[in-house]
């Protein structure tokens, strides 16, 4: 967590539930953004109920220990605008569940649900690369400008799944050619088995670095193998880069935002991706030149920014 380092633990406590497809992780924050005790869960299989029964007893093992006021749970899915249901989890059995009153009424303590994206992008608005900025974009994480954008319905900030390639790929939210088949971490492994399966001899040494198993060709291997020079994986991060600038540009055609903050585990990549998607970002702004340009920043929290940002907005109620 990089919170500011040391000092006192500052009240009033929150707690934090990051609800994924495999576990369910908790923490108590303290006011200053900094997770001060943890449990994790495994996610309990497709039972509704059971879920709802794993949050309360992360929960309660940790009040066993602090005294907290209230809980954030962030969700892997689509949350309502008065963020108390889940109407859609693509990875958990909750289509249109009242998960805020069920869980308040098991722990008697006030529950704000939210979407894990947005509770990230929260966190990183509060406490990460975001802190000081009045107007930010998450990509892969969802859109705040200290008041995280939910939408009339709950399900804005789907930037993945702007159409931008009319006919592409095939996407799982149902349509073809969304942002996210151009602009994401799972492009790298597929463009790569591609090359391979096609004998291109490009792929030779990511084959040899893998055995010679093109389903091992995934996102962290071609990562790997971009910082230590291969022009292979570093063409693939420029491909991918180039489509993120776009999308980008088109963001800020329609919001203005003042940084973008990426996300998600291929920011991980840092600047391999970042260099291209700025240089991309530049030819395609619209206005270029005649306008001031927002930042282009990897998230700063990393994979505890969702159980952070939920309790935060929890304890702001
Ligand atoms: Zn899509």
């Amino acid at each position: 967590m990089n919170a500011p380092a040391g000092g006192a633990v500052q009240g009033p406590l929150a707690i934090g539930v990051d609800i994924g497809g495999t576990k369910v992780a908790a923490g108590v924050v303290d006011a200053a953004g900094r997770v001060v005790a943890r449990a994790r869960r495994l996610t309990p299989s497709r039972d509704h109920r059971a879920v709802e029964a794993c949050i309360a007893d992360v929960v309660g093992v940790l009040r066993e220990q602090h005294e907290v006021v209230a809980v954030g749970i962030g969700a892997a899915g689509f949350v309502d605008a008065e963020r108390a249901r889940v109407l859609f989890a693509p990875h958990l059995a909750w289509r249109n569940e009242p998960l805020r009153d069920a869980v308040q009424e098991v722990l008697g303590l006030p529950v704000v649900v939210e979407n894990d994206a947005n509770a990230a992008a929260w966190a990183e608005w509060r406490f990460g690369a975001g802190r000081q900025e009045s107007r930010l974009v998450c990509v892969t994480l969802g859109t705040g400008n200290g008041a995280v954008q939910r939408g009339r319905y709950g399900m804005a900030g789907e930037f993945g799944h702007m159409v931008v390639v009319p006919d592409g790929h095939r996407c799982e939210c149902g349509n073809r050619g969304c942002l996210e088949q151009y602009a994401s971490g799972n492009v790298l492994g597929r463009e790569a088995r591609e090359l391979a399966r096609a004998g291109s001899p490009v792929t030779v040494p990511l084959m040899e670095r893998v055995g010679g198993d093109i389903d091992a060709l995934v996102g962290p291997v071609i990562t790997e193998a971009a910082r230590d020079g291969d022009p292979c994986a570093i063409e693939l991060f420029e491909e991918v880069g180039r489509w993120l600038g776009i999308g980008l540009a088109n963001l800020a055609a329609a919001l203005d935002p003042g940084m973008f903050v990426i996300g998600g585990g291929v920011s991980d990549a840092g600047e391999l991706l970042l260099r291209p998607a700025r240089e991309s970002f530049r030819r395609t702004l619209t206005g270029r030149g005649f306008r001031p340009e927002p930042r282009i920043v990897t998230a700063a929290l990393g994979p505890e920014a969702g159980l952070v940002g939920a309790a935060d907005l929890a304890r702001a109620g």
